[in-house]
C-alpha cells in the first residue's frame, strides 16, 4: 500500500510554481495575483482563506484579502466581484463559500468573469471542461488528477465509484475521469444519497472517490483488494485524547481500509493540500493568459 502524500506532492509543485515566478521576476514580468474575498467569520473559511493566502507569498505570488462584514449586502458583494473583474492586476480571484444565507451564491459565482474564476466554478468553465476545451478545472478535482498523474496511477479502462454528486467535487470529478486523456478513460459510476445499494457498487470499483461528509462512511468491507482510495472529506470529530479534544478524518476509515488499498489518501494531507496549490496552478495559468489569450 503506498500512501498518496498531498502534502509532499502540493510542496514540490509549489517548488516549481516558485521557480518559474522566480524566473518572470527576472525576465521583468508581471508576478501573479490571486485575490480571496472572505464573507464574515466563518471560522473553517478563515482557515481556508488564510492557507490560500499563505500558499501565495511561498511560490512568489501577490494576494490580496478582501474581507467583507457579515451583513455585506448582495449588491454590495456583487459590486466587490464587478471590482475585481476590472483591476487589470487581479490575475484570478475566488469568493470563498459558504456565503452568508442572506446572499445568492449562484448570483455572486455567474457574476465572476470567468477569465479570472481561478476556482473553476463558473458555468463556462464548467462546460468547457465538460467538453474537454481549456478551462479553470475546479480546484478539488483538478487536485486529484494532478496527484493520480504525478503518482502514476492507470485509470484507462478503469471502473471509477464516486461517492457523491456535489458540483464542486463528485460530479466534475465523474466528468474527469470518464472523459480522454492520461487520466481518464474510466468507466464512472456516480453514487449518491438515493443510490440502491450503495456498498455493493463500491465494493466493484478500481477507483474509489469518496466526498460526501461523513466520518467513516466507507468500511473495509467496501473496498476491493487492491483498491485505489481518494479520500476527499473533512470531519472534525471528537476525540478526547488529542489536544484539542477533536480531530479530522476523512469519509473512510482509514484503519480498515488502508491495509487493503493499493494506493490511499490519508486525511489530513492527501487532497486537502493539493486543492489548496490547484488554486495556484489556475492563478499561475490565468496570469500567463494560457487559457483565454490576452
Ligand atoms: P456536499 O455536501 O455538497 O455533497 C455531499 C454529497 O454526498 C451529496 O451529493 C450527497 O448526495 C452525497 N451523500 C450524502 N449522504 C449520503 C449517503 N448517506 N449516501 C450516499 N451519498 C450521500 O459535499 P462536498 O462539497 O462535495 O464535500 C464533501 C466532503 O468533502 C466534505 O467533508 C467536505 O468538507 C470535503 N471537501 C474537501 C475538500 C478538500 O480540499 N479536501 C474540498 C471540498 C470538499
Amino acid at each position: 500500500m503506498t500512501i498518496l502524500d498531498g502534502k509532499d506532492l502540493s510542496q514540490r509543485i509549489k517548488n516549481e510554481l516558485a521557480l518559474e515566478v522566480a524566473e518572470v521576476k527576472r525576465n521583468g514580468g508581471k508576478i501573479p495575483h490571486l485575490a480571496a474575498v472572505l464573507v464574515g467569520e466563518n471560522p473553517a473559511s478563515q482557515v481556508y482563506v488564510r492557507n490560500k493566502v499563505k500558499s501565495c507569498e511561498e511560490v512568489g505570488f501577490k494576494s490580496t484579502l478582501v474581507k467583507k462584514e457579515e451583513g455585506i449586502t448582495e449588491a454590495e458583494l456583487l459590486q466587490a466581484v464587478h471590482d475585481l473583474n476590472n483591476d487589470p492586476d487581479i490575475d484570478g480571484f475566488i469568493v470563498q463559500l459558504p456565503l452568508p444565507r442572506h446572499i445568492n451564491e449562484e448570483r455572486i459565482t455567474l457574476a465572476i468573469d470567468p477569465k479570472k474564476d481561478v476556482d473553476g466554478f463558473h458555468p463556462v468553465n464548467f462546460g468547457r471542461m465538460a467538453l474537454g476545451m481549456a478551462c479553470y478545472l475546479p480546484a478539488t478535482p483538478f487536485g486529484i488528477v494532478t496527484m493520480l498523474e504525478r503518482y502514476g496511477i492507470e485509470t484507462s479502462g478503469k471502473h471509477a465509484v464516486i461517492i457523491g454528486r456535489s458540483n464542486i467535487v463528485g460530479t466534475p470529478m465523474g466528468i474527469l475521469l470518464s472523459r480522454k486523456g492520461k487520466v481518464g478513460d474510466c468507466t464512472v459510476t456516480i453514487t449518491h444519497s438515493r443510490t440502491r445499494d450503495l456498498p455493493g457498487m463500491v465494493r466493484q470499483a478500481d477507483i474509489i472517490v469518496a466526498a460526501i461528509g461523513i466520518p467513516h462512511f466507507v468500511t473495509g468491507d467496501m473496498v476491493k483488494e487492491g483498491a485505489v482510495v481518494i479520500d476527499v472529506g473533512i470531519n472534525r470529530i471528537d476525540d478526547p485524547t488529542a489536544k484539542k479534544g477533536t480531530r479530522l478524518v476523512g469519509d473512510v476509515d482509514y484503519a480498515a481500509v488502508a491495509p487493503k488499498c493499493s494506493f490511499i489518501t490519508p486525511v489530513p494531507g492527501g487532497v486537502g493540500p493539493m486543492t489548496v496549490m490547484s488554486l495556484l496552478m489556475n492563478t499561475m495559468k490565468a496570469s500567463k493568459k494560457e487559457i483565454y489569450g490576452g
